[in-house]
């Protein structure tokens, strides 16, 4: 008899989600961590990064006050203060995050997990190892900031740090062009820091729709955000109070604060998973099948620590499967087709499907619809914002297959189009449903005319 049903190493999204499901079907359930419980997305990611998206937006409805008849004067705005409100909240979040559990009578284990065989772990509490059995353990212990070993990189910080900053700098220099790195120039920009991006490849935010990206990066450009492409920092040097930066463009760049989001790398090393016998991939991520089984049978994986799909919601809906198909009765395997994602950046992007690029290796033909424009809000306002629209249609089945957007409230728009994704709608459903206007929502459902089309 084991001590559990089941032991989970790692309390982020994933893992309570996973936990917190078996213990309220009724499993003996535990789940160890090392840090606070809440893991990236509620302590170091998605939602602290989401309310300084907020506090930046305040800046540009600020701005856009002046057309809309308001005189707002003796504006100010203080960092500290963000922080500590943030702060104050994370502390919510994590208590309630505690609280479910508690409720769901799971065992929680404060130390760091170590697999020692197939059915056991070992939990280092205050130094003391502790040894716990369980019929299946489950690895859930996500991702972790990557920087290239470059001399002074001990002067950067990651994402950890940018979201607790003692105070703003007057200018920053963030490498890599990813989800993290527009997403945080965006705010510091709208904040008043003095932003450069520094990017290997010619583009920012590899993997998403070409016209997408250019767009984009248009936007951060007329918000003052220098983008340096086609460049690496080669050597970070401590000069007086601030940092100068060697590039292999030759030139060197000055700032106060150094960030990078170069990615992130999954959280496996000194687990002892490899001595165990699972299998890891060569940069460290863990082999699962289609059921998110390892290598040993008795232990899974999910999330992050998979690098497979590095989304929150991916990580919950995989420790959901996970609980449904053990513990009530219900096998579920997770669908990983049109996943819709978003990024924070200025504008905001939503996307879900195809892009253009992929969808003309996959389809013979397909015909693209595109929409490029002010949003209302912008006019009286003055502001030169623009949106980008995009969807990509299959012609064969008339189905769409992409959709893309760039500008305000894309992220809320696209969760709506997703699901009509996922039915598998057409284009001439998509014509069918009625607009609701006035938004830049009914753009979607109002393009008529293909712009361009594959190779006829
Ligand atoms: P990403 O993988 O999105 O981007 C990494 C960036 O760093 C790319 O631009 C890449 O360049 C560049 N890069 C990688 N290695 C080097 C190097 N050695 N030197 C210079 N540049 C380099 O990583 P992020 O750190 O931005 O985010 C990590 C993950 O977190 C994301 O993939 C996403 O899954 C998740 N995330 C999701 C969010 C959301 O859903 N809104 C928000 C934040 C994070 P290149 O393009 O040339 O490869």
């Amino acid at each position: 008899m084991y001590d559990y049903d089941l032991f989970t190493i790692g309390a982020g999204s994933g893992g309570v989600a996973a936990t917190r499901r078996a213990g309220g079907y009724g499993a003996r359930a535990a789940i160890c961590e090392s840090s606070r419980v809440g893991g990236t997305c509620v302590l170091r990611g998605c939602i602290p990064k989401k309310f300084l998206v907020y506090a930046s937006h305040v800046a540009e409805d600020l701005e856009d006050a002046a057309g809309y008849g308001w005189s707002i004067s003796g504006v100010s705005f203080d960092w500290p203060t963000l922080i500590r409100n943030k702060d104050t909240e994370l502390d919510r979040l994590n208590g309630i995050y505690e609280r479910m559990l508690s409720n769901a009578k799971v065992d929680v284990l404060r130390g760091r997990g170590r697999l020692i065989d197939d059915h056991t772990v070992e939990v280092d509490i205050d130094g003391q190892a502790r040894r716990v059995t369980a019929e299946r353990i489950l690895i859930a212990t996500g991702g972790w900031p990557e920087m290239p070993q470059i001399p002074g990189i001990e002067h950067a910080i990651s994402s950890n740090e940018a979201l607790d900053l003692d105070r703003l700098p007057e200018r920053i220099v963030i490498a890599g062009g990813g989800y993290i790195a527009v997403e945080f120039a965006g705010v510091f920009a709208r904040l008043g820091v003095d932003v450069t991006i520094v990017i290997r490849a010619d583009h920012l935010l590899r993997g998403f729709d070409h016209d997408i990206r250019l767009h984009v990066e248009q936007e951060m450009r007329r918000i003052g955000i220098t983008i340096r492409s086609a460049c690496k920092i080669t050597e970070i040097r401590q000069a007086g109070n601030h940092y100068a930066l060697d590039t292999t463009d030759g030139v060197t760049i000055d700032t106060d604060t150094v960030f990078y989001a170069t990615g992130r790398a999954p959280n496996t090393r000194g687990l002892g998973l490899e001595e165990a016998g699972i299998h890891l991939r060569d940069n460290g991520a863990i082999a699962v099948d289609d059921y998110l089984c390892t290598a040993v049978p008795s232990v899974f994986a999910i999330g992050d620590c998979t690098d497979r799909n590095n989304l929150t919601p991916v990580a919950i809906a995989e420790g959901r499967a996970l609980a449904e198909t053990w513990f009530n009765d219900n096998p579920q395997i997770v669908s990983y087709e049109n996943i819709a994602t978003a990024v924070f950046s200025q504008p905001p992007i939503g996307t879900v499907g195809l892009t253009e690029e992929q969808a003309r290796l996959a389809f013979a033909n397909i015909d693209i619809y595109r929409s490029a424009f002010k949003p209302l809000k912008n006019t009286l306002s003055g502001n030169e914002g623009r949106t980008l629209m995009k969807l990509i249609v299959d012609r064969e089945s008339d189905r769409v297959v992409g959709c893309h957007m760039a500008g305000p409230d894309a992220p809320e728009i696209i969760q709506g189009v997703a699901i009509a994704l996922k039915c598998g709608a057409t284009k001439a459903q998509f014509d069918d449903t009625m607009a609701i206007h006035p938004t830049a929502a009914e753009e979607f459902v109002t393009m008529y005319q293909p712009v361009a089309a594959a190779a006829e």
